[in-house]
Order: structure tokens, then sequence, then C-alpha cells
């Protein structure tokens, strides 16, 4: 039986451990945090990460804890409300919404007894197995290169209680600033803020910082944001890799997920783009020859994913910026591009 280590239990990682184990492959996942120790909000999944989903099995389960596929009118808004670009309910194949922590759970919950060993941090080259798979992150110790502030930071939270979201959901632009709404399958709302600040500021009171910057903007922000415990919301600053990789091959170390191509999360496809790389790796590998798969992967999953990362890197800085062309120009775009 071939062995494989995955290096981390991220959603790359533990998808990557589904599809290997259900080809017979004997999987090993060292991940450095303790169990349930997953922080994050919400998480939206479209059509591509679902078939990849589906094609390690486990698509109907995760269907079964997200939320409804899109129901309310979204697009972008300006701060008071009046929509700029708009998809109609429908008009995106298969967006829903999970809870992060929720999508672990149902993952890990798939994986043989005794699959994960918790508390490991890989931080030597392994040995004793036939192929390596860095699912380690953005800041992959086995990848080791630059990585790159975007210029913005964010805030994500999700409410305690339902709050009606008055039939509208997506990001509401500001000067240098976005507030994003997204509903949840038990009516509680995932949320993020977004801001353009210097790498690594801190704020004495993150939540206060919150409320001051999205004060004013348009219901229902303020109640969404009445209803989040501060304890709860999760502060990240937005990188992506410094530059795109010539190879995601090493010998029989394979990276994958943000290890690989770590993007902004402006498209909401980080996550998506793992699941994908996870469902070809596994497929390959069960297929042919180990060489021959990791140089197949190599060739099948760079070209896209780091087409992706170029094309969110693009859209954060629309998206940020403080130009009055910007809503010229997101109200001129056609319904049809805006959902695709
Ligand atoms: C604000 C924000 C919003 C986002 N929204 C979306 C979205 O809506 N949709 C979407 O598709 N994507 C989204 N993303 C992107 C998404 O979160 C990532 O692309 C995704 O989590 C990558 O998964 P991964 O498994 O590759 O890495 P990670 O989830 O980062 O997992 C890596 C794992 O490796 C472990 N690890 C690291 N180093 C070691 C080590 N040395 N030894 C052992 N273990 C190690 C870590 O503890 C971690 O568990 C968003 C990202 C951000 C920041």
């Amino acid at each position: 039986m071939s062995r494989v280590a995955i290096i981390g239990a991220g959603i790359g990682g533990l998808a990557t451990a589904i599809g290997l184990q259900r080809h017979g492959w004997d999987v090993s996942v060292l991940e450095r945090s303790a169990p349930d120790s997953q922080v994050g909000a919400g998480l939206s999944l479209f059509a591509n990460g679902f078939r990849a989903l589906d094609a390690i099995g486990v698509g109907d389960a995760v269907r079964a804890m997200a939320g409804p596929e899109q129901v309310l009118t979204a697009g972008s808004r300006r701060r008071d409300g009046r929509w700029l670009a708009t998809t109609p309910p429908g008009a995106v194949r298969e967006l829903r919404v999970v809870h992060r922590a929720d999508l672990h759970r149902v993952l890990t919950a798939e994986l043989g007894p005794g699959t994960i060993a918790y508390g490991k941090n890989v931080v030597e080259p392994l040995t004793g197995y036939d192929v390596v798979v860095a699912a380690d992150g953005l800041r992959s110790p086995t990848r080791g290169t630059d990585i790159r502030y975007s210029g913005y930071t964010s805030w994500r939270g999700v409410t305690e209680r339902p709050v009606d979201l008055l039939g509208g959901a997506g990001e509401s632009l500001g000067r240098g600033e976005r507030f994003g709404l997204a509903p949840l399958p038990d009516g509680r709302v995932y949320w993020f803020g977004v801001a353009s600040t210097p790498a690594g500021t801190a704020f004495p009171d993150e939540f206060a910082e919150i409320r001051r910057r999205f004060e004013g903007w348009h219901a229902p922000i303020a109640e969404v944001l009445d209803a989040t415990g501060p304890a709860a919301v999760v502060r990240t600053d937005i990188y992506d890799l410094a530059k795109p990789l010539a190879s995601y091959v090493r010998g029989t170390t394979v990276l994958l997920g943000d290890a690989a191509h770590a993007m902004t999360p402006d498209l909401g496809q980080g996550a998506n783009m793992a699941l994908e790389d996870a469902a070809t790796l596994s497929h390959l590998l069960s297929a042919r020859p180990i060489a021959e798969a990791l140089t197949a992967y190599d060739r099948n999953r760079r070209p896209r994913t780091q087409a992706l990362a170029r094309r969110a890197r693009l859209m954060g800085r629309l998206l940020q910026s403080r130009s009055p062309q910007r809503d010229t120009l997101l109200r001129l775009t056609p319904a049809s591009v805006v959902a695709r």
C-alpha cells in the first residue's frame, strides 16, 4: 500500500486525505494545532468546489450542512445601500455559504480513526513516505518563498442569532472600505469588513474600530454588528504569494491549496481551489505512477490557480479603490459578467 503524509489539516489537507484514503492509500495527516482549533467564520463555496467535493465522495454531506443556494439578490452596493451591480437569485450556480468550523467537522468525520495526528509541527523534511503533500497554508514552511501584503485587512464574524438581511447579500463599497453580508443555513449572518491599512496595524479595540468604520452604512449592518459577540471576530491581514511558483512539485513533495497559490479572498475561490487541487491530485495518484501523476497535477493546476490569483488581486485593487470611477465601472458591468 502506498504511503502519503499530508502536512496540514486545513480544507485542502483534509479533502486530499479523504480522496486518497478512498483510493486505498495509507494516509497520515500531521497538523500542528489542536483539534477543533480552526478559527474563521463563513466560507463561500461555488459549483466548482462542490464538483470537487462530489469527486471525493462528500458533496452531499457538505450540501446537507451548507446554506441555501443563493436566495437573495447579491452583488455590490454603495454604503447607502443603492445597488451598483446585482446578480439575481439563481444567476450564480450553486453558491452556498458554510460555516468554516462545520465544514471542518464534516470533512474530519469522513476520515478513518487516527488519520490525523494533532500537535505535530512539521519543521524537517519527512522521510519514509511515497508522497508528501504540503497543505500547510499561506505561510507554508515547505514552500518557503515570500508573501506580499495586499494593502488591506479584514474582520470576519458570525451573528449569535438570526438577522433579517432585508432581501440582499453581497458586498457594500465605501472608499477603501467594504462590508459583506451572507446568510447561513440557520438564519445567522456571516459578515466581513475590509479596510485599507498599513501591514500589521493594531487597534486598541478591534470591535470598536469596526463599529466606527461602518457606522452610518445601510441596514442591516448595524443590527448585524449588534448581534455579534466581539470575542468571535477574527482579524486577518490579507496576503498572497509575492511571485507565482515555477512548479508545485519538488521530487515526491507536492504543494497544494494556499501553500501552492495563496490568493487574496476577493473572488472567494481560495478554498474552492484547494478542493479542486485535492480532487485532481487524488484522482491522478490513483490512476497513474507517482512521478507521472505529480507532473500531470502541476501541469493541470498551475495555470488555472495562478490565473485566478492574478484576477483576485486585480479585483481586490478595484474594490478597494477610492476612485469614483470604480462605481461607474461596476454600474456599467453587465449582470452576466458580474455573475461569471
Ligand atoms: C478573510 C478571508 C476570507 C476568505 N473567504 C473565502 C471564501 O469565501 N471562499 C473561499 O473559497 N476561500 C476563502 N478564503 C481563502 C481560504 O480560507 C483559503 O484558501 C483556504 O483556507 C486554504 O486552505 P488550505 O488547506 O490550503 O490552508 P489552511 O486552511 O491555511 O490550512 C493549513 C493548515 O496547515 C497547518 N500547518 C501550517 N504549518 C504547519 C506545519 N509546519 N506543520 C503542521 N501543520 C501545519 C495549519 O495549522 C492549518 O491547519 C478566505 C480567506 C480569508 C483570509
